[in-house]
């Protein structure tokens, strides 16, 4: 149907072209329009009406497909063919060219219309012809002349019909073959379409599967290494209580297993975070100067405002140029895990990594339970030193009690005997503690006490010895790898120290002395049962020989 109308549209305007130039041709080169006979005028008029309603029908969808549907197609044609049968009879020039219109139409018919096959329409067409012919010239028809033309005509028309009847027969066959063709071409095109449109969606599925499927193998890496990560926290959680070694530990897991640049636990001191004296542990990639610089900042206590709010601090889009903490190295992403229980603040775990967008977004959950696990750990540690330090250590004094040092004193001996060198132990005794109790009461005297014991311990740590309170205001110290010259210089340094040491309260203002006798395993005594003995002899004899002094004890 739509090649019939896109035929007729074409058609159309060829008729009206041709009838145009009839126009001009007539009006031009015979008379003017006024002239016309009065049949060849009206023909003239009603033939551009025909064309003009024809066009307009055209445009109308609806219209051509009911006069279609209607097979008024051919009085639509019928129409085209009276009007050129009139113009034919009443023109007095141009009858050749359009009889030859004509018989364009009827050509045209053939092509567009299947039912002309059927032999009604073949003098169906001719009708006009014959029609007007009679009409026009009555009885002049039957002049030889006009009869000759009219036979003629006829003769023409056909003729024409049949050789359009052989040839277009075998057009239409050999169309309707490539239509066929076409057609199941045209099918066969369709399935491959399909099938490539379904190859197209498997692809898009099997794109899809294996994006869900990296997705997941990513995600599930990740899971495996959270759990690795808690895993070794936990399995050294329950074999150390030393914190400092766990933390070690951390931040190298951590930073291997989340592959950072830096992780950096920080262990501000309890109360008073903002100030030095934190404890230190890193892992990192950035060399000795740029550690050391994080180092100096980190314990100005520049990051310990992150602490505050107990949330995760994350940013994957560092701007190295607005914070002076990242200056001279490369971080994209920065993350802060404040580690705390209760109101109680610990420190702070922080990743560096040089990529943004690193640190993805479940990360939190992980980063939360190594917090987590980090606090138990240092609550753990630091409850287990201060149960530790009641077994072991005198509550007033701070120095080791006679009960650790049953345990560990013949064991230092016999290291000493192992490692060939000798052990040097000083029994000492506050100079009349006695009064100092009396003047200035009991509680100065623990003070008094107290204050001894510690310049004792601060002195002798930096050679590794032990103070131990022996009983009342007696003391012993030990002191590996040192004879007893050694040994004698440096009680004599600590004899002067303590000497020189103002003790102040409130009013009052005063100074003790202490006498030390020294002896040294196995330079002076070699038996291990008579260490502690022959310093206590030593003590006696520094009472004896007027007190504030060091003896050494006489070699047995
Ligand atoms: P010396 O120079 O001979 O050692 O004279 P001293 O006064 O120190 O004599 P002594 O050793 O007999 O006296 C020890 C005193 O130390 C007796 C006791 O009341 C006092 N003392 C023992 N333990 C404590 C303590 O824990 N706190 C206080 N404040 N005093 C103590
Ligand atoms: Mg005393
Ligand atoms: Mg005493």
């Amino acid at each position: 149907m739509q090649k019939i109308i896109s035929f007729e549209k074409k058609y159309t305007v060829g008729h009206m072209f041709f009838l145009l130039v009839i126009n001009i041709m007539y009006s031009v080169f015979f008379q003017p329009l006024t002239n016309y006979d009065d049949l060849f005028f009206v023909v003239i008029v009603c033939s551009w009406a025909v064309l003009i309603v024809k066009t307009f029908i055209l445009e109308r969808e609806t219209w051509i497909k009911w006069i279609i549907d209607k097979k008024l197609y051919n009085i639509l044609k019928l129409t085209e063919l009276i009007m050129v049968a009139l113009l034919i009879v009443s023109a007095r020039e141009f009858k050749l060219e359009l009889s030859f219109l004509y018989l364009v139409i009827i050509i045209e018919s053939y092509i567009a219309n299947e039912d002309l096959e059927e032999p009604i329409y073949k003098l169906f067409y001719l009708l006009p012809f014959i029609f007007a012919n009679i009409m026009y010239e009555g009885q002049n028809i039957l002049e030889p002349n006009k009869m000759l033309y009219f036979t003629f005509g006829i003769a023409v028309f056909l003729g024409v019909q049949k050789i359009l009847d052989l040839n277009i027969k075998e057009i239409k066959l050999k169309f309707l073959e490539n239509k066929l063709l076409i057609k199941e071409k045209n099918s066969k095109n369709e399935e491959l379409r399909k099938s490539q449109t379904s190859l197209q969606e498997l692809n898009e599925k099997l794109k899809g599967q294996k994006l869900e499927l990296e997705k997941a193998t990513e995600e599930f890496r990740k899971k495996a290494a959270e759990f690795y990560v808690l895993k070794e926290i936990g399995i050294f959680l329950g074999r150390s209580l030393e914190v400092e070694k766990l933390l070690e530990l951390v931040v190298d897991v951590v930073s291997g297993v989340m592959g950072v640049d830096m992780c950096c636990i920080v262990l501000y001191p309890e109360g008073n975070y903002d100030k030095k004296d934190v404890s230190f542990h890193i892992k990192t990639v950035y060399d000795k100067k740029t550690t050391n610089a994080i180092r100096q900042k980190i314990e100005s206590g520049v990051l310990s405002f992150l602490m505050d709010n107990r949330d995760i601090y994350l940013d994957n889009e560092v701007t190295q140029t607005k914070n002076l903490f990242f200056e001279n190295r490369e971080v994209g992403s920065f993350a802060a895990v404040p580690l705390y229980k209760g109101d109680k603040t610990y420190g702070l775990v922080i990743l560096e990594q040089r990529y943004k967008n690193y640190f993805y977004k479940n990360i939190v959950e992980l980063l939360k339970s190594v917090a987590n696990q980090i606090v138990l750990s240092i609550e753990n540690a630091r409850l287990y030193e201060s149960v530790e330090e009641l077994a072991i250590k005198d509550s007033l004094t701070k120095a080791y009690n006679r009960t650790y040092m049953q345990k560990i004193f013949f064991k230092m001996l016999q290291d000493a005997d192992e490692s060939k060198k000798p052990i040097s132990v000083s029994m000492f005794d506050i100079d009349h503690f006695k009064h100092v109790n009396d003047t200035y009461g009991h509680l100065f005297g623990d003070k008094v006490l107290r204050m001894v014991a510690k310049t004792v311990q601060a002195h002798i740590s930096k050679y590794n010895g032990m103070v131990i309170r022996y009983g009342g205001e007696e003391f012993l110290v030990l002191i590996p790898n040192k004879t007893s010259e050694q040994a004698y210089k440096i009680f004599e340094t600590l004899r002067e120290e303590i000497e020189n040491t103002e003790l102040v309260e409130g009013v009052v203002k005063t100074h003790v002395t202490v006498s030390f006798g020294v002896t040294t395993y196995p330079e002076l005594v070699s038996d291990k049962d008579m260490v502690v003995g022959s310093a206590d002899n030593a003590v006696y004899k520094a009472k004896e020989s007027g007190r504030n002094k060091v003896v050494l004890a006489a070699k047995e």
